[in-house]
């Protein structure tokens, strides 16, 4: 970068000669003492800075990010100093990569063995769960160079430049050896091939599978792929010796998010009443990413509020503005739109707390992001295996705002957009992937899935109507619970977990009494 800007500097003086120059031989008044020779030489130097200058932005262009020359110059920062330490959670991981760590601490051992260590390694999950972490760590365990790459950098428009990346980027690793190559995103070029695929992207997965058979053990570099969709990837790519390594990485568990919350907030003032353990079980279901992410928004609601200390009020914010989206400051929300948001979160409330799906913690009609209200959850339990019936509720309770509406107003409003598209993913799920309809127990391909959309949707047409048929008679049935939390949800904006079981015990001691 330094070298570009000086270049440049030196350039821009040489145009301003130049013009000078080039106007005091039109207007001899300004009397420049200059030779013709040397007149020349200046504008001719201009033109070679200009030249030099262009190509040095041309190779810049040609190379990933990594490989540029402001990186080349940062070798220090290559070498991560980050190790197993810094990741939390993923024990498991960890110990399958100690393999990988001792070939490179110890490759001789290995290589007197004639023992082959995958020299390919793939993370697969989703995103935010740790797996640039865990590439970086073991180049902090080995002190090797690490060179990142995003898949998408090799995706190019002209033919054989993506290709000339990789090569450029595996001589740069082999140069620095031991080295990690990180290739993030590696579906932007590893993508199956087919008869019509892209000739440009390829030649660079046909450069990237040359360049992993071509290095052999003599050379400590380990290549490290990620990718969010494993199923994309080209077959080629995963085969032994290359990429024969899968490692799943997938988002924490109760445990893992506790040690995640607690590497976050290490260095950060926790008020003594802060439970780690209490933010782990709020947090079912967050990435590595979202639960760091929390720990800083706490910090910062902390120091908006001028406190010196972080207490559980923010850290309550904070994972209500990852879940819910920002709170919408003096919104322009019409009284009749009020009403309506407030029989439809009144509506999930309801029928939430009646089919006992999820823990409500929190009801609410203030706006955040895109939604006009907003009933905040938490998964009670760890949960990994769902029967039927659990899921048949949990579209139920999607859907009950929908019906609330319909109840009460006799009219549907555009506010049920999101719930019908998370009650029809899990509707699909369950006919397509869980055989859990009347086309029988099997898991349905794409060909299938294809070819017969027509009677797919009408089984999952079935299932969301018979959630939606039991939303509306449970809220039939208690509609003066559905009536007192909307009143209540109109006149407070908010209710709480414990506000809701005491109008919902309320009417059900009404009710024993009444029989
Ligand atoms: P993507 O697939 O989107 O590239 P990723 O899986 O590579 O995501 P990272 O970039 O490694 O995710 O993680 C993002 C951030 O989340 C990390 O920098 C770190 O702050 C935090 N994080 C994720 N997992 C962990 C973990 N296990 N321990 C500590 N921090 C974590």
């Amino acid at each position: 970068m330094q070298k570009k800007k000086i270049v440049f500097l030196f350039f821009l003086i040489g145009v301003i000669s130049s013009a000078l120059l080039i106007l005091s031989i039109f207007i001899p008044s300004m009397n420049v003492d200059v030779s013709f020779g040397d007149k020349l030489l200046i504008i001719a130097l201009t033109v070679i800075l200009f030249y030099y200058y262009r190509s040095l932005n041309e190779d810049r262009q040609l190379m990933p990010s990594i490989l540029s020359i402001e990186s080349l110059n940062q070798k220090e920062r290559d070498k991560p100093d980050i190790s197993f330490k810094d990741v939390a959670g993923l024990e498991e991981i960890k110990e399958e990569l100690q393999e990988t760590i001792d070939f490179i601490n110890n490759s001789f051992k290995y290589k007197k063995m004639g023992a082959k260590i995958p020299k390919g390694i793939l993370f697969h999950g989703p995103p935010g769960t740790g797996k640039t972490l865990l590439a970086k760590a073991v180049a902090g365990e080995t002190n090797s160079t690490f060179l990142y790459a995003s898949g998408s950098e090799f995706v190019e428009k002209y033919v054989g430049v993506g290709a000339k990346r990789v090569r450029t980027l595996f001589e740069r690793a082999k140069k620095e050896a031991p080295s990690i190559i990180f290739i993030d995103e590696i579906d932007a070029i590893g993508t199956r091939r087919n008869a019509e695929s892209n000739n440009e992207k390829d030649q660079t997965l046909n450069q990237l599978l040359v360049e992993l058979d071509g290095f052999n053990t003599n050379e400590t570099v380990i290549v490290i792929g990620a990718t969010n969709r494993m199923d994309l990837l080209d077959e080629a790519l995963l085969r032994p010796g290359r990429f024969d390594r899968h490692i799943y990485v997938g988002n924490p568990n109760i445990k893992a998010r506790e040690k995640i919350l607690e590497v976050h907030t290490k260095n950060k003032p926790l008020d003594k009443s802060i439970n780690i353990k209490e933010i782990a079980q709020k947090t079912t279901g967050l990435s590595g990413a979202e639960l760091a992410n929390i720990a800083n928004e706490a910090a910062i609601i902390a120091v908006r509020n001028k406190k010196n200390i972080i207490t559980s009020i923010e850290f309550d914010a904070a994972i209500e503005r990852i879940l819910a989206g920002l709170e919408v400051k003096s919104p322009s929300v019409l009284l009749k739109e009020k009403n309506i948001v407030a029989i439809h979160e009144a509506g999930h409330g309801l029928v939430s707390k009646v089919v006992n799906t999820d823990l409500i913690q929190k009801i609410s009609i203030v706006p955040r992001g895109h939604a006009l209200g907003y009933v905040l959850k938490f998964p009670d339990e760890e949960r990994y295996l769902f029967t039927e019936s659990e899921l048949l509720h949990r579209i139920t309770c999607l859907l009950a705002g929908r019906a609330a509406e319909e109840f009460k107003f006799k009219e549907i409003t555009t506010g049920a957009k999101d719930d019908l598209n998370k009650a029809t993913d899990i509707a699909r799920e369950m006919v397509c992937s869980y055989g859990m309809s009347s086309l029988g127990t099997l898991a349905l391909d794409d060909i299938y899935i294809r070819y017969n959309y027509d009677s797919i949707r009408l089984e999952i047409k079935k299932i969301t109507d018979k959630a939606y048929s039991e939303a509306l008679s449970i809220i039939e049935e208690n509609s003066e619970i559905l009536y007192e939390i909307a009143s209540t949800l109109l006149k407070k904006e908010t209710i709480d977990k414990n506000e809701l079981d005491d109008i919902y015990k309320k009417y059900l001691k009404e009710s024993t009494l009444a029989t």
